[in-house]
């Protein structure tokens, strides 16, 4: 945590304030290309190398729209719950920066692609609906250079590689009332996006990008307090970080007898502090008009629906029906949902294992935490969701015991082979063969005549003795179940 040189108003002060906040998140679209121009949208290329006259802002290149944009674009809107409009427009929207050639971002103003959609959240168990006023399409700028070169005390540099990225800006309703809800708003809405395949939504690479307008209110009182806008919000910690500054900031300002102004802040992480960048009269015009150089954008009904057919099961679904189809607990159902791949994997361990509980177990403990150990994804786990279901059935069965089982997946881990091939080669099956484990119990009966009187006389608890060196005897390959039951039955 950063140490900021505000005070913070004590926390019975800050209760009698209630937070609004509205986030404007801007998404980059997983596309191959960018928004109006072939050129690869590609990460870490050269300084100015993925360019063209279009991304360039050259005069007379003229803008093509991408397709595949255009249906990431309708697939978040459908994520999102939002009306996709069968008509839409792209607006020029004016501001001189020097990492914007064109001088205007062709983005959307009076007609988004889409609107009026709902993100559900849920904290501490209670679920709360934050609007989406609107998702619309957008290009990104380039990016301004400021450090790294022997001159960058008198010079800084632009790379263009990023302008003309596809973007779609999420603006929310004022709905959220603290920083918590904005997380996890955040959370649940980079979850979904990439579960649709929309966006990486990576932060370190600035796919996904956040502002904050925040304003307090009295508790009770129904008109919004004037609101601050807070840029630079680039991790999911600095959100929290910077809301919080600035709510207090604000708290401590209406108390002391002042009143928020309506202005643009930039968070410093590295002071934990919000700095105003520009007030309400600084605010730019951006002389919005419609784009000359694109014809309305056009969404037939026929290929909104084949797109609405090809998403996938969105979390929140996912979520509920693990939990009524599984029976899984609702922390493991969330758990196994966060991301599509870990859904996918699950259910597969479930089905092939046929005992969905156990199959939960061994994906969030063993499996999971070997990943993490090895910093592995699990998209490239070593062992198949097919391969675990597999074990998972040998336990099931009885051919393994729970800590034989242990022993396996390790292996599989290490060598990628399925357990059956293990088993048999280390010959690690569990035994439970009645002919075998009546021979075991003769053996130890025999040779241990002292514990077998003991027992005799009323000491139950050499048993646990007795059915320790049936497996130490078998090296744990014993089935445990299956040979206390032999022993009580042998010594009556
Ligand atoms: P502007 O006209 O400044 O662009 P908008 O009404 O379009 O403002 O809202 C921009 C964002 O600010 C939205 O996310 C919205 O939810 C949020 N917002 C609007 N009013 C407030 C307020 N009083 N307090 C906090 N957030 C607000
Ligand atoms: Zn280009
Ligand atoms: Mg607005």
């Amino acid at each position: 945590m950063s140490s900021t040189t505000m005070a913070v108003p004590p926390a019975a002060v800050m209760a009698r304030y209630e937070p609004v906040i509205g986030l404007e998140v801007h998404v980059q679209l997983a596309t191959a290309t960018k928004i109006f121009c072939g050129c690869p949208t590609s990460f870490g290329a050269p300084p100015n190398t993925n360019v063209c006259p279009v991304c360039l802002g050259l005069p007379g290149a003229l803008p093509v729209v991408n397709r595949e944009a255009v249906e990431l674009a309708i697939k978040a809107g459908l994520a999102l719950n939002c009306a996709i409009r069968s008509q839409s427009r792209f607006a020029r929207k004016n501001y001189f920066y020097p990492d914007l050639p064109k001088g205007y971002q062709i983005s959307q103003y009076d007609e988004p692609i889409a609107e009026h959609g709902y993100v559900d959240i849920t904290l501490d168990r209670v679920s709360k609906r934050i609007g989406i006023t609107r998702a619309h399409m957008e290009d990104d700028a380039g990016k301004s250079i400021h450090e790294g070169f022997k001159d960058s005390d008198r010079y800084s540099y632009v790379d263009l590689n990023r302008s003309g990225t596809p973007l779609v800006e999420i603006v929310t309703e004022p709905d959220l009332r603290s920083s918590a809800e904005a997380y996890a708003f955040l959370t649940e809405l980079k979850q979904v996006l990439q579960f649709v395949g929309v966006s990486s939504c990576d932060m370190e690479k600035g796919h996904l990008r956040c502002d904050a307008n925040v304003s307090v209110r009295p508790c009770g009182a129904e008109k919004f307090g004037t609101k601050v806008e807070v840029k630079n919000l680039n991790s999911f910690r600095f959100l929290k970080e910077a809301l919080d500054y600035e709510i207090a900031r604000q708290v401590a300002l209406i108390e002391a007898g002042g009143r928020v102004v309506q202005q643009t802040s930039l968070y410093n992480p590295e002071t934990g502090e919000t700095a105003v960048m520009r007030n309400k009269e600084q605010a730019p015009d951006y002389r919005y008009f419609p784009e000359p150089d694109l014809i309305p954008l056009r969404i037939s009904e026929a290929w909104l629906e084949r797109v609405r057919l090809a998403m996938p099961e969105l979390p929140a679904r996912k979520r509920a029906r693990f939990i009524a189809e599984f029976g899984l607990r609702e922390y493991d159902a969330e758990l196994l949902t966060q991301t599509r791949a870990a859904g996918q994997y699950f259910e597969t361990v479930a089905r092939v294992s046929g005992d969905p509980k156990a199959a939960a177990n061994w994906v969030m403990g063993d499996l999971m935490g070997r990943l993490k150990a090895e910093d592995r994804d699990l998209a490239d786990s070593p062992v198949t969701a097919g391969n675990l279901g597999d074990l998972v059935k040998r336990i099931r069965q009885g051919e393994l015991s729970g800590k034989l089982a242990k022993e396996v997946f390790s292996r599989m881990f290490s060598t990628g082979e399925p357990a059956g091939a293990i088993i048999d080669r280390e010959g690690l099956k569990q035994i439970s063969d009645a002919g075998a484990l009546e021979t075991l119990i003769a053996e130890v009966i025999a040779s241990n005549p002292k514990q077998v009187e003991q027992y005799k006389t009323g000491k139950r608890a050499v048993l646990n003795y007795l059915v320790g060196q049936a497996m130490k005897a078998t090296r744990g390959q014993a089935d445990v179940t299956a040979v206390t039951a032999l022993f009580q039955q042998k010594l009556g």
